[in-house]
């Protein structure tokens, strides 16, 4: 998988026949008069009536319950940073031909021309007729968490920032696989996060929520250690201010049992390595270039668990493992929301699967002979079919039994058997 693109390759590939990634394509006949009578006026006058007297009959007559916005005013696009919407657009449509391919849902992607909460907030609100549940995506932090904080109370469609949760939910997974590897206790480990942004808060939040203690968890930001006596702090990093009397970066590797960098590249040498306890998990998810590097870290010493974002090494925290299939599982329930217990199902469901059998295929895909649960494998690869038939379902069943889902599934073996086709 260690593919070199090249620039050209990449913009050919954009601008080839109809430029851009995705199109529009009808569901139903429309060769003859009749069908056309029915498809627009006069018959299309019924659907809307039955709408207008019932308005769940949205989801029966149009296909807003397989309908996801993929959301962006383009200010933090990738590493790439505040480029604007117009140029976050391959990124969104990108976003919509995974949420296609991995789990047939259908994406418009939006980008908006604000950085005005209240503006964004109040468009995403009157565009909730259109859509089964909203991905947020892009948007850079702080205004990241107050747009979704308030759209989750407004609206009453799943909605999720993923770069906020996506992440948290594919790094939990990692995390309680590499724990149970080494043979350690989430509610005992010292946590090390470097990153104070929209993806470590989340992370660090959703540990927390898995049994992580505050008291053993240690953030940094770019001005050092997070500490309680520090007096820029807003709310969201106050949370995680530490009383130990630590500064640096340095300092606060002495005998951490995890890393998790969410960060900048090339900000952690060998040596804070070094300095962990055995056993150490390292997870660096600064993309494109790691906090440190996979060879760096491993020869630090043998006995890092080590991932990163990156798809050229072993152990890829690559949000694509969550988004499509927390949507199906949200959308096939008619969930009102994507709550904590959706998404904790989400990282059981992801951590179990990375402890079944490997099927031939996903083998074949990274010419791999024998991909098995342990050091080098401990979430499962995003080729993988089974994760929709997982994680969906898993996704599904949480909001049903957390009391949001709309339309709840009765008959599991025919909605798993649904899901394939
Ligand atoms: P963000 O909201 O902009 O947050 C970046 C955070 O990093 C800020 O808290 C910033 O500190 C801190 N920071 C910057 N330089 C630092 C340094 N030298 N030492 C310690 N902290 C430093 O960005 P984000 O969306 O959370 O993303 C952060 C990184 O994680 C990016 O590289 C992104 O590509 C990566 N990421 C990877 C994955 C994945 O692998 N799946 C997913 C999401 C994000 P201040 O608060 O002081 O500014
Ligand atoms: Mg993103």
């Amino acid at each position: 998988m260690n593919q070199k693109i090249r620039r050209e390759d990449a913009l050919n590939y954009h601008a080839e026949g109809r430029p851009g990634k995705l199109e529009v394509v009808p569901t139903k006949a429309y060769n003859t008069q009749r069908d056309l009578t029915l498809a627009y006026s006069p018959g299309v006058a019924e659907p809307c009536l039955a709408i207008a007297d019932n308005i769940e009959d949205v989801y029966k007559y149009t296909a807003k319950g397989n309908l996801v916005a993929v959301i962006s005013n383009g200010t933090a696009v990738l590493g790439l940073g505040d480029i604007g919407p117009e140029a976050s657009k391959p990124v969104m449509e990108g976003k919509g031909l995974l949420f296609k391919i991995y789990a047939d849902i259908d994406v418009f992607d939006i980008e908006l021309d604000t950085k005005d909460v209240d503006e964004f907030v109040r468009m995403v609100k009157i565009l909730q007729p259109t859509f089964g549940g909203i991905n947020l995506e892009d948007i850079k932090a702080p205004e990241c968490f107050e747009i979704e904080e308030r759209l989750k109370q407004e609206l009453s469609i799943p909605i999720m920032h993923d770069d906020q949760h996506g992440t948290a939910i594919i790094s939990a997974a990692a995390l309680l696989n590499a724990l149970e590897l080494v043979g350690k206790d989430i509610d005992k480990v010292k946590i090390l996060v470097n990153g104070a942004g929209a993806s470590a808060i989340s992370c660090t939040k959703l540990y927390v929520s898995l049994g992580a203690k505050l008291e053993n968890i240690v953030m940094c930001d770019s001005k050092g250690v997070i500490r309680a006596d520090r007096t820029d702090l807003d709310a969201r990093k106050a949370v995680f201010a530490t009383s130990r009397d630590l500064r640096t970066l340095e300092e606060a590797f002495v005998g951490a049992d995890v890393f998790v960098g969410l960060s900048k590249g090339n900000v952690v040498n060998q040596a804070m390595v070094q300095s962990m306890t055995d056993n150490p998990i390292v997870f660096a998810m600064a993309n494109p270039t790691p906090e440190i590097s996979y060879d760096d870290a491993m020869a630090a010493r043998p006995d890092v668990v080590m991932a990163t974002g990156r798809s050229d090494y072993p152990n890829q925290v690559n949000n694509v493992l969550g988004f499509p299939y927390i949507f199906r599982g949200a959308l096939d329930v008619r969930a009102t929301e994507i709550n904590e217990a959706m998404k904790l199902a989400a990282v059981h469901a992801l951590a179990d699967l990375a402890k079944k059998t490997v099927p031939d295929l996903v083998n074949l895909a990274y010419g791999e002979a024998n991909l098995m649960f342990g050091r080098n494998y401990i979430i499962p690869k995003p080729v993988d079919p089974r994760l929709l038939t997982y994680v969906a379902p898993a996704v599904a069943r949480a909001a049903i039994e957390s009391g949001v889902a709309r339309q709840p599934i009765t008959d599991w073996a025919t909605y798993e058997t649904q899901l394939t086709q």
